[in-house]
């Protein structure tokens, strides 16, 4: 239903406001029959009414007359108040929300504004804030707008050179640069410069170069290692599914820029919490960011020749790798070379040998991979045999299983074994493994991402972290997963084994064990004593042979016998 009149509103409490005109006397008024509309009424600017009626209903009447009109939203151009203490008018300009100031529109006659154009623009009609800047700009005056005023206003551009990262954009007040300045960049001095002044900041001590603080803008890094925090963002289950975890960046260096003059031990505080596990050395007008290393010192370089030196380890081959990467004692290469007996064909030949066991429904990749041999398995079946160690490994994860595992494996067979060596962000460290690289990376930055599932409190800055903190602290509630071992192959399939075999293949083990050890003690025992029996029968025969020697010299001393 369309309102062709204003919304009336009645008060019954005076409004006693600090901004309300002063109402003027009512018993000194002259006119006693016909009322001033000004002395009865606040208009809104820029409308008078002259004489008013004094009855009620003839002046709601005629202010209806007056006042009435909708937006094309159907919401009146004006709101009448009526205080019935002080029976007095007050004729509010809405604009189309229904509100007399907006903070999307403006009412061009309500606005403080200057000169010619204010009093022109005054004239208009009710405008978007938008509307209302291009009005200005297009007449040549570029403008601030608030809720209650138009100001005339200069780009921030011409005002001065800003320290690089923190320009101030949009238009300044003429008049309220300082004030604004100080606001953003505290104590500061506009430089003279060619052009433009530039803008520098005072630190504490209020000069504009010091030997105790340090000018975020200016100051000099010295890092081997790029200044930002990178790390993937942990994202919660959804329906059970785990989403890909958003990648994120935080450019530290730059973000430090930002800051305001501080003193050092600042500086050093903020960059402890910065979220990179480094240590700043702090001089005069430098910075110079060092990285932790595993050992828990800081170098320009990580890892330190020390950890370096240790992480390698020798295999029997002669073959120097990373430590980590030796399965007792031998090398991807060596082991893949090491005489076993297959599990699968029982034969007794190289554990990367092409077995001949068969499969029931043999898979064939048309995937070419010139890197790495197939995985061996069924068709639909999400789990294979790994060709180079004869293990059961999920074909998901079977890429993840041959960069860890076989990723110093020697080419042959076909095989190029070109495994993409990946390095780290911020140091020496390299991995064929995105998932060991990724959790490295973790050890340079002091984010504690991963929260207890027990909700303990503790928080630790890598998964495995918190693994270990919830076998040792909560018992290990919640935290078995199925391994590998779990799946055996049956018949030609590779099926889960029930937790009743694991266990009694467990137990067999064990008794195996007991089994050998028995026999071996046996085995000792018997030795030992064959050992002493073949002693024994020694000892006696060197008696013999005494005895005999003993005769025989006897028998020289005395010939003839007694
Ligand atoms: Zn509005
Ligand atoms: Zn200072
Ligand atoms: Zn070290
Ligand atoms: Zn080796
Ligand atoms: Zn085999
Ligand atoms: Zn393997
Ligand atoms: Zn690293
Ligand atoms: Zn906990």
């Amino acid at each position: 239903m369309a309102r062709d009149n204003p919304i009336v509103v009645y008060l019954t409490e005076p409004r006693h406001h600090e901004n309300s005109p002063r109402y003027p006397d009512m018993s000194d008024s002259e006119w006693e029959d016909s009322l001033p509309w000004g002395s009865i009424c606040d208009f809104p600017r820029g409308f008078t009414m002259a004489g008013a009626p004094s009855s009620y209903e003839e002046q709601l009447a005629e202010l209806r007359a007056k006042f009435g009109g909708v937006y094309e939203n159907d919401e009146p151009h004006f709101k009448l108040m009526y205080s019935k203490t002080l029976e007095r008018w007050r004729v509010l300009r809405l604009c189309p929300c229904g509100l007399s100031t907006c903070s999307t529109h403006v009412i061009p006659s309500e606005m403080d504004s200057v000169g010619e154009l204010g009093v022109a623009f005054a004239k208009e009609e009710v405008m978007t804030m938008q509307s209302a800047r291009s009005w200005w700009e297009a007449r040549g005056q570029l403008v601030v707008m608030t809720p209650t005023a138009v100001l005339p206003a200069q780009p921030w551009a011409d005002v001065c050179t800003f320290p690089a990262g923190r320009e101030l954009r949009g238009n300044v007040v003429i008049g309220q640069e300082t004030i604004e300045l100080q606001a953003h960049f505290g104590d500061h001095i506009l430089q003279e410069n060619q052009g433009l002044p530039l803008l520098l900041q005072k630190c504490p001590c209020g000069t504009t170069s010091c030997d105790v603080h340090i000018f975020p803008a200016t100051v000099k890094y010295e890092h081997s290692f790029p200044l930002e925090v990178h790390r993937f963002e942990l994202q919660a289950k959804i329906n059970g599914k785990r989403r890909k975890a958003k990648k994120v960046m935080v450019p530290v260096g730059d973000n430090f820029r930002l800051l305001n003059p501080m003193s050092f031990a600042d500086a050093k505080q903020w960059w402890s919490n910065s979220g990179l596990h480094c240590s700043p050395i702090i001089s005069s007008g430098n910075i110079e960011i060092q990285m932790i290393c595993k050992c828990g010192n800081a170098f320009a370089q990580v890892p330190c020749a020390d950890c370096a030196a240790k992480a390698l380890g020798k295999c029997k081959c002669g073959a120097i790798v990373k430590k980590r990467k030796l399965k007792n004692g031998l090398c991807h290469d060596c082991v893949h070379k090491q005489v076993v007996e297959c599990p699968h064909c029982k034969l007794k030949t190289t554990r990367g040998h092409r077995c001949r066991a068969r499969m029931d429904n043999p898979h064939f990749s048309s995937r070419m991979n010139t890197t790495y041999p197939p995985l061996l398995r069924n068709k639909h079946d999400k789990k294979g045999i790994c060709p180079d160690c004869q293990q059961i490994v999920s074909y998901n994860k079977y890429h993840v299983h041959q960069n860890r595992c076989h990723s110093g494996i020697k080419p042959g067979g076909g095989y190029s074994r070109e495994y993409k060596l990946l390095k780290c962000f911020y140091c020496d460290y390299s991995s064929y493994d995105i998932f060991t690289l990724t959790t490295h990376q973790k050890s340079h930055i002091t984010i504690l991402e991963y929260e207890c599932r027990h909700k303990c409190g503790r928080r630790f800055a890598t998964h495995a972290a918190e693994l270990n903190h919830c076998k040792a602290k909560h018992g290990g509630a919640s935290v078995s997963t199925p391994s590998l071992d779990s799946f055996v192959r049956h018949k030609g399939r590779i099926v889960r084994r029930p937790a009743e075999q694991i266990k009694l293949v467990a137990q067999s083990d064990a008794q195996k064990k007991k089994d050998l050890a028995a026999t071996r003690a046996e085995l000792a025992k018997v030795q030992a004593e064959i050992k002493a029996v073949d002693k024994a029968m020694e000892e006696r025969a060197a008696f013999r042979k005494a005895q005999q020697e003993k005769r025989m010299e006897l028998a020289l001393k005395e010939p003839f016998g007694i």
